[in-house]
């Protein structure tokens, strides 16, 4: 086993290819696309469409996906993130459209719990609005909520990701939200598998619902998906899809090509027909495989967890105790990733831990991981 495959395209630009355990992460490449995805995406490529017809089209199958009223392809769950403030400031107005992100004259602040604050939040701005926090970094009640809601609130978003606090949980930021006349937008990028969780929120109430096209659903890397009511998600195409007003709405540099339409099309079928025990059995294979070879190890303490609160599929977590004598957690990162081929693992310093995120991993590649961190662990 000598480790990944080195395609010629990336051979002639000098960039080697990397064993992912590390999740769906946009830093290293997202997922892979399966065959008929990209056999797909290679037929789009072949014809002229009227751009239109094409996003109402694929935006029937992502409604239907997510059983909401209407869909969108967006180029990203960040995009979409945009995309759905915009059509909550903007709302039908195509004056509106046009004047973001100067949003005077417009609802314009979004409330989020100051626990879901994360590196992707800067999206929800885009469109012109400013954030306006509620509850501390660890906790929030219903009536912190209520009272930062005001008559420029343009929506209140809810971020749902591991180890993300779901602060006062999405049924009563809906309810709150709801009784004060305020949609409910949610990034939930990561969110899927598991599969049901593409209709979960919408059943919930949320009014858009944004997820990531390149991560567990295998689409293209910089494709999304956007649901939700009809009458912000036809604002949400105004914003992004005005491909004939004078004035290109604030989604234009967002755009998403025919190729990757048809793409993300193509691995929702995939993703929502394939059978998800099977995907998990392969997971918690590799897992156990890895765990049983790292048994034994003086320190090391090796657990397999898959709560999807905090995991995407069962994972190895390797902690360390007074025992162990072999090298601390940031250096085995480092020489893990300088290897070759390199491997990125998961787990924070911080919390102790490295976890080896299975959903990535292909087969056969368990194997290096777990050679060369025995390799490691052992040393000094
Ligand atoms: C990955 C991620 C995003 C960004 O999604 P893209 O599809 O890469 O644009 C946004 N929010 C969260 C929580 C994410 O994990």
């Amino acid at each position: 086993m000598t480790g990944p495959e080195w395609p010629e395209v990336y051979r002639k630009l000098g960039v080697a290819p990397i064993i992912n355990a590390q999740s769906w992460v946009t830093a290293l490449g997202g997922s892979i696309m399966r065959p008929e995805v990209l056999r797909a995406m290679d037929e789009a490529a072949g014809a002229y469409v009227d751009m239109m017809q094409l996003n109402r089209a694929a935006g029937e199958v992502v409604a239907r996906s997510c059983g909401a009223e209407q869909g969108l392809v967006t180029a990203g769950c960040s995009a979409a993130q945009v995309l759905m403030v915009a059509a909550c400031m903007t709302g039908q107005s195509e004056s509106n459209v046009e004047q973001l992100p100067d949003a005077t004259g417009m609802k314009d602040e979004v409330v989020i719990f100051k626990g879901q604050r994360n590196r992707y939040d800067k999206a929800f701005v885009t469109a012109g609005a400013t954030l306006v926090e509620y509850g501390t970094a660890e906790s929030a009640t219903p009536e912190l909520l209520d009272e930062a809601i005001n008559e420029n609130t343009a929506c209140v978003a809810f971020v749902i990701a591991a180890s993300i606090n779901r602060g006062v949980g999405l049924e009563e930021t809906v309810r709150v939200a709801h009784a004060r006349g305020v949609p409910v937008i949610v990034d939930a990028a990561a969110e899927v598998p598991p599969r049901a969780n593409l209709t979960k929120f919408h059943k919930i109430g949320a009014d858009m619902v944004a997820f990531s096209g390149g991560k567990g659903i295998g689409g293209p890397q910089s494709a999304g998906l956007l649901a939700g009511k009809a009458n912000l998600m036809e604002a949400a195409v105004m914003n992004s899809l005005n491909l004939h007003a004078p004035v290109a709405g604030i989604g234009r540099p967002m755009k998403v090509s025919k190729e990757n339409i048809v793409g993300l099309v193509t691995a929702i079928e995939l993703f929502t027909d394939s059978d998800e025990g099977i995907e998990w059995d392969g997971w918690q294979s590799k897992a156990n495989y890895v765990a049983e070879r790292l048994g034994g190890i003086d320190g090391v303490n090796v657990v397999i967890e898959d709560d999807p609160n905090e995991r995407q599929g069962p994972q190895p977590v390797l902690r360390f105790d007074d025992a162990y004598e072999g090298p601390p957690i940031a250096e085995i990162k480092t020489r893990l990733e300088s290897d070759d081929p390199a491997i990125f693992v998961g787990g924070a310093e911080a919390r102790g831990e490295i976890s080896i995120v299975m959903v990535n991993v292909r087969d056969g590649e368990e194997i290096i991981i777990a050679d060369r961190l025995i390799e490691i662990l052992r040393s000094e």
